[in-house]
């Protein structure tokens, strides 16, 4: 069955980042032909047209960004304007500031972008909302992807929100609380016994076979573009104005490029006037990037690493997007950054004790990152900083409790009497 081409208003087609070739929007659905799977493909757009709507007036005049979530910016998205999208409003996550991260990291101002509080409590939301939608557009019977857990659950998610067919490959090490998600939206979920990159390759495998519709991360373009939407989100709720950097988690470098693809969209388009530096954050068990930038290794020909890690959300031997993620970093002048398991778990509780918001370990990455940069002089006192919180703690309870556990006296035990509370009070210091 011969499927729709799917394009948006201003898209005018899509150009290689490895080879620099251009595409009309019919030519090709997923990679560059010339480098098999690793051709992955930019989205292009008219942003002379675009300023028509994509205008900060226009914008104020379209509505509310909490009704309206990302798709206050579908005009810069591969997708028909009137093309219906899932109810479940992905996006409009809040930006929360946070004056104690600030202080602790010895810089003006912090906020934390909480896309925690997304419909299945992750990221990933952005770029599959903006999957199953192509996904009813092209007309295709199936949506599959490979997931570490969160995309995994949000494809699951948006599907259901769309009664869209979709099947999922997770590593079977997934956290319980992922997987459990799944199958309460009703996804087909094959538990594969081995890593995410085995998982990705079965995914890749079974599309092929099966005709299905791949969101694979790193393969499918469009889903750098879902992912973009945080970043029009983030400079308009700061006014239209961009942080000087930028703070994200990395595992296969889907976020990141996303985020970057989204500010050169906002700078192209005249909505800010400067590009933050973006920092890539990884887990030491997993910072295949980090590596390329340290050693000046191709990250487009670097073998796979071994990638373990607490952080199963960044644990990514072959970072699937990383061309696009290692220019993200090396173009705005930002770093990579490693930061050691524990470092991930401590900022766990860290973060959550002073700002409010709770995130899972890949999350709470983003602030161990910024507290290694600020030890570093990365980043000057003046400056405003942004924290991308990617998934919420909720996702894995496990490494919270291990985490709280590991910095402090865990529960205090309370026998439900006048004088087991007197007890416990003083067991409690108060
Ligand atoms: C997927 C994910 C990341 C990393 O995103 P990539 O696109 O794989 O780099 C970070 N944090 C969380 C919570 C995620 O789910
Ligand atoms: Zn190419």
């Amino acid at each position: 069955m011969a499927e729709n081409v799917v394009t948006g208003p201003f898209m005018t087609g899509y150009r290689c980042v490895v080879c620099g070739a251009h595409y009309k929007p019919d030519e090709v659905t997923y990679v560059c032909p010339h480098h098999g799977d690793d051709g992955i493909l930019d989205v292009e757009y008219d942003y002379e047209a675009a300023k028509k709507v994509m205008n900060p007036t226009a914008l104020a005049a379209s509505g509310s960004l909490l009704e309206q979530g990302m798709w206050r910016y579908r005009a810069m998205l591969p997708l028909p304007l009137d093309a219906p999208v899932p109810a479940v409003l992905a996006g409009a996550t809040p930006v929360c500031e946070a004056p104690r991260l600030a202080a602790l990291a010895g810089v003006a101002r912090v906020v934390v972008k909480d896309d925690g509080r997304s419909p299945t409590a992750s990221f990933k939301d952005r770029a599959s909302a903006l999957a199953v939608a192509v996904t009813k557009v092209r007309g295709s019977a199936v949506v599959a992807t490979a997931s570490t857990g969160n995309a995994a659950a949000a494809l699951a998610g948006m599907s259901a929100a769309m009664d869209q067919p979709c099947v999922i490959f997770v590593p079977a090490s997934a956290p319980p609380a992922k997987i459990a998600q799944l199958l309460a939206y009703g996804a087909t979920v094959f538990a594969v016994q081995g890593t995410y990159d085995q998982a990705f390759e079965l995914c890749m495998d079974a599309c092929r076979r099966m005709g299905w519709y791949n969101r694979n991360t790193g393969y499918n373009p469009f889903m750098a573009e879902g992912k973009k939407t945080a970043a029009y989100e983030l400079c308009e709720q700061l006014g239209w104005k961009a942080p000087d950097a930028l703070f994200v988690s990395v595992g296969d470098g889907c976020i990141i490029a996303g985020i970057h693809k989204g500010l050169r969209d906002c700078l192209a388009l005249g909505l800010i006037d400067k590009m933050p530096r973006l920092y890539g954050i990884q887990a030491a068990g997993s910072d295949f990037l980090t590596q390329c930038a340290e050693k000046g290794e191709d990250p487009l020909t670097k073998a796979p690493i071994n990638a373990t890690t607490v952080a199963d959300s960044i644990s990514a031997g072959l970072p699937r997007d990383r061309v696009k993620a290692f220019n993200a970093v090396k173009e705005t002048k930002g770093a990579f950054i490693r930061v050691s398991d524990d470092e991930i778990l401590a900022a766990i509780p860290e973060l959550a004790r002073l700002s409010g918001v709770f995130a899972e370990p890949a999350a709470a990455a983003a602030w161990a990152g910024l507290k290694v940069a600020a030890a570093k002089k990365m980043v000057a006192a003046h400056e405003t900083v942004a924290v991308m919180v990617t998934g919420s703690g909720l996702k894995d309870v496990a490494a919270a409790a291990k985490a709280c556990g590991m910095i402090q006296r865990a529960t205090i035990p309370t026998e439900p009497s006048p004088e087991g509370l007197t007890k416990a009070l003083k067991a409690a210091g108060l």
